[in-house]
């Protein structure tokens, strides 16, 4: 088991599968982009598959792939297949921007894919291109029906809201997605951007989420029990009728770091046992050298013990971890 100092088990892995991105979200990356990893320092479909394959000896059921966009990575379908074939087989899920996914999501469902979450922070094409830096709003929203017409359920859509640019779409996001049959989560704004621009008096907190869409919709908490979901759950009814669930992911304002079960492998082969560690353990070099799968093992027992309690955001001596979530993966 992967059990760290404070009694929690580490049974889902994030898997980024590349630090490069077909967007610039403006709170995750500056619009030139980021100097991207070099190749030779990703691991390969082989060594992921085999960091993968030893975690699920240790208990690791649940499997997210993401990044940067996952979808970028070429053989990520054939990746999926392998990872599908594990025993016991984990849970196989990915974060996307959904670029791509009109096209992948058919084949990543028959490769064993079984979920997926999509980000999506706007319905309005000109505020997508200002969040986004990119005219891509349609290929999200194709990539969605995709994931959906491909049975990759539930289809989650994340989004963050900034204050004055579409904090005013919370309630209408949560209408269409509940309308089309997607789950909608609101995640709040982490200090996670390259940019180090994040300023908390900027961040739309899970309150504020809240009241804006208790401004225009009813809410009843969800009692179903939340476990380790990052999300707080409520069911919405419009006018008496029940539209479907919304989740709320306060990770600053109302962290859920003791119920956390997850550890993060990089792109580069590094195990980090929170977003927000400024540590990581390395496995691509021993991984490289031709160390065994007990070596393998050890090295991720160690990193899970490392895990502190608390992100500690709101601690006097917080500092940003050196790497933005795109390179860790979100
Ligand atoms: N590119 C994929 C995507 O956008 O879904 C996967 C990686 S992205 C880093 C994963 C999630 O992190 C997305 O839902 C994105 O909105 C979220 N994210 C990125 N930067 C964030 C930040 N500073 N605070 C909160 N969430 C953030
Ligand atoms: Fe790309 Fe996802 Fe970051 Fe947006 S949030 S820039 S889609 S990695």
């Amino acid at each position: 088991m992967l059990s760290d100092r404070y009694g929690r088990v580490a049974t889902s892995l994030r898997v980024s599968l590349t630090d490069r991105c077909n967007l610039r979200c403006t709170y995750c990356m500056p619009a030139e982009g980021l100097d991207w990893l070099a190749k030779p320092h990703l691991l390969t479909d082989d060594e992921v598959v085999r960091v993968v394959t030893v975690a699920v000896g240790l208990g690791v059921r649940d499997v997210r792939l993401t990044g940067g966009e996952p979808l970028l990575r070429r053989g990520i379908v054939g990746l999926v297949e392998r990872l599908s074939t594990l025993t016991p087989r984990p849970a196989l899920s990915l974060t996307s921007n959904g670029i791509g996914l009109e096209r992948l999501a058919g084949p990543l469902a028959a490769a064993g894919l079984d979920r997926v979450n999509v980000s999506l922070d706007t319905l309005d094409p000109a505020r997508f291109r200002a969040i986004t830096h990119r005219d891509r709003l349609d290929d999200v929203l194709s990539g969605l029906a995709s994931a959906a017409a491909a049975g990759l359920a539930p289809v989650k859509v994340n989004a963050v809201l900034l204050r004055g640019v579409n904090d005013d779409e919370a309630a209408s996001l949560t209408r269409w997605a509940l309308g089309a049959g997607y789950e909608p989560r609101f995640i709040e704004q982490m200090p996670l951007d390259a940019q180090h621009a994040w300023d908390r008096a900027q961040m739309v907190t899970a309150e504020e989420i809240l009241g804006l869409l208790r401004a225009e919709l009813d809410l009843e908490p969800d009692p179903a029990h939340r476990g380790s979901a990052p999300a707080e759950r409520w069911q919405v009814y419009e006018n008496g009728r029940l539209l479907g669930p919304v989740g709320v992911v306060g990770s600053v304002t109302r962290p859920f770091c003791g119920a956390c079960d997850r550890i993060r492998l990089t792109a580069d082969g590094q195990i980090r046992n929170c977003l927000f560690s400024r540590g990581e353990v390395d496995l691509r070099g021993p991984l490289r050298s031709g160390c065994d799968d007990a070596a393998l093992a050890a090295l991720l027992r160690g990193a899970t013990q490392a895990k502190l309690a608390g992100h500690g955001i709101d601690e006097p001596g917080f500092l940003q971890p050196p790497r933005p979530m795109s390179a860790i993966g979100g």
